[in-house]
């Protein structure tokens, strides 16, 4: 060992980054390894009153039934609920054309299809959980600056605005996003697909409740999403929804240049008149489109999980939904390594994550990627076949049980994580 390491604090775990992901993977590693010493490093301040981390900002995420039982397990769903609505139905139609179906809570078995928090909710219950928890040594702000692969493990250099510090640990886990400076510094590889498209975000106002109702509008320029959003403190209905609106990378200046007017008319062309007429519109924000899926997510002494590891296109909502099922996963083959007494940091431990985790990492992607290719084309082939599906989902049940099974995101996760150890 150099002298450099013997200086630096020992870790068994470090999760690198506290947005969405890195968070709630430290909180259940937290949970199902209470002996491991956890270390968890947030370049941005995590304060409990204001939330800075970029996974939280006005966006609002769709979350699946099986994300929701796992929020449940970390005991954070009664305050996720205070400020989340349920996804009662889905309506998919195209915009132009006939096909159209729907998909309801009661062909669901009763239960909700899922449910749509706001990211900045969903991020001060987040944090205010780690920071609750005395065994996870939280370093916020405080940025990774270079990770250095070592005979134990790795060497990590961080910086804060106090000076520079380094920790040694077993295992790191890097969740620093779809940019992963890290994965670049490690010479991580990635395949990458650019959609040529933004996602333009706002909050809505229209004159009916939604009742939970979402829909998906496929349109000539792009897939919309409208997502049910909880009431107003107080309100017994809500009338507030989010959109997720796809817009092709030529026509982003213009659309983000509409006045709110403009831009209430665009939406309302688009999207109809289902929730009836468009009243207020929120400030819009905008997100690059790509799939980004790094080539290695594990090395020894070294895995990448949320962003870090695979970028989806985001109208399908299956980006977040898939990570916790990884970060439950990856949760499980720790817990069973230090049962059988195995280095967290080991190859063999890994590429078992690994190798558990592919198939669905991948099936997720296609699904979300040819959804998108589908449904996002002007091809008139294309438009036709689409609308025979649409069609066709109506007449069969057993297909439209699949196909909504998918677009939820909920591919059932194979992690059994028990509360105890
Ligand atoms: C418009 C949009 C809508 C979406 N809707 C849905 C949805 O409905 N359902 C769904 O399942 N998914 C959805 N997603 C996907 C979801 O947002 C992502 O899965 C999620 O944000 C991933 O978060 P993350 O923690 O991996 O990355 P990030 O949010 O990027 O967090 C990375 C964190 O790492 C920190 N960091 C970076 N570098 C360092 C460093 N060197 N040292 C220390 N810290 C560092 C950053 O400060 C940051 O806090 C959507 C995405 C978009 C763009």
């Amino acid at each position: 060992m150099s002298e450099q390491q013997s200086s630096a604090q020992t870790y068994d775990i470090a999760v690198v980054g506290g947005g969405m992901v890195g968070l709630t993977q430290a909180l259940l590693l937290a949970q199902h390894l209470p002996q491991a010493r956890l270390v968890l490093l947030e370049a941005q301040p995590l304060s409990a009153s204001e939330v800075k981390q970029y996974s939280f900002d006005e966006r609002s995420t769709a979350l699946s039934a099986a994300s929701a039982d796992l929020l449940k397990k970390l005991s954070l769903w009664s305050k996720v609920t205070q400020r989340a609505a349920p996804i009662r139905s889905v309506h998919v139609s195209d915009r132009g054309h006939m096909g159209a179906t729907a998909y309801t809570q009661q062909e669901n078995g009763g239960e909700p299809l899922g449910y749509v928090v706001e990211n900045r909710h969903l991020g001060h219950c987040l944090n205010e959980a780690v920071r609750a928890l005395p065994t996870i040594d939280l370093r916020a702000p405080a940025q990774v600056r270079r990770i250095v692969c070592t005979r134990d493990g790795a060497l990590l250099d961080c910086e804060t605005a106090k000076g520079e510090f380094q920790l040694q640990s077993s295992l790191v886990i890097i969740a620093d996003g779809a940019e992963s400076p890290l994965r670049q510094q490690l010479g991580v590889d990635t395949e990458i697909y650019d959609y040529q498209q933004q996602a333009v975000i706002a909050n809505l106002e229209f004159v009916e409740p939604h009742r939970g109702r979402a829909f998906e509008r496929f349109t000539t320029q792009g897939p919309l999403a409208i997502l049910p959003l909880p009431a107003e403190d107080g309100a017994e209905v809500s009338r507030r929804s989010a959109l997720v609106w796809t817009r092709p990378q030529s026509l982003l200046k213009e659309t983000l240049a509409l006045d709110d007017d403009q831009f209430k008319h665009a939406v309302q062309n688009a999207f109809g008149y289902r929730l009836g007429g468009l009243l207020r519109v929120g400030a819009r924000y905008n997100y690059a489109l790509k799939m980004i899926f790094a080539r290695e997510q594990v090395r020894r002494s070294l895995v990448f999980i949320g962003n870090a590891a695979h970028f989806l296109h985001p109208v399908a909502g299956q980006g977040f939904n898939l990570a916790l099922r990884d970060c439950a996963q990856l949760t499980a083959v720790l817990v069973q390594a230090w049962r059988r007494g195995e280095t967290f940091g080991d190859l063999r431990v890994l590429n078992r994550y690994a190798q558990q985790q592919t198939q669905d990492q991948r099936s997720t992607a296609f699904v979300s990627h040819n959804f998108i290719r589908v449904f996002g084309s002007e091809h008139l082939s294309l438009q036709a076949a689409r609308n025979l599906g649409l069609l066709s989902l109506e007449l069969f049940t057993p297909l439209k049980h699949v196909f909504f099974a998918q677009m939820m995101g909920r591919a059932q996760p194979r992690a059994n994580l028990h509360r105890k150890p």
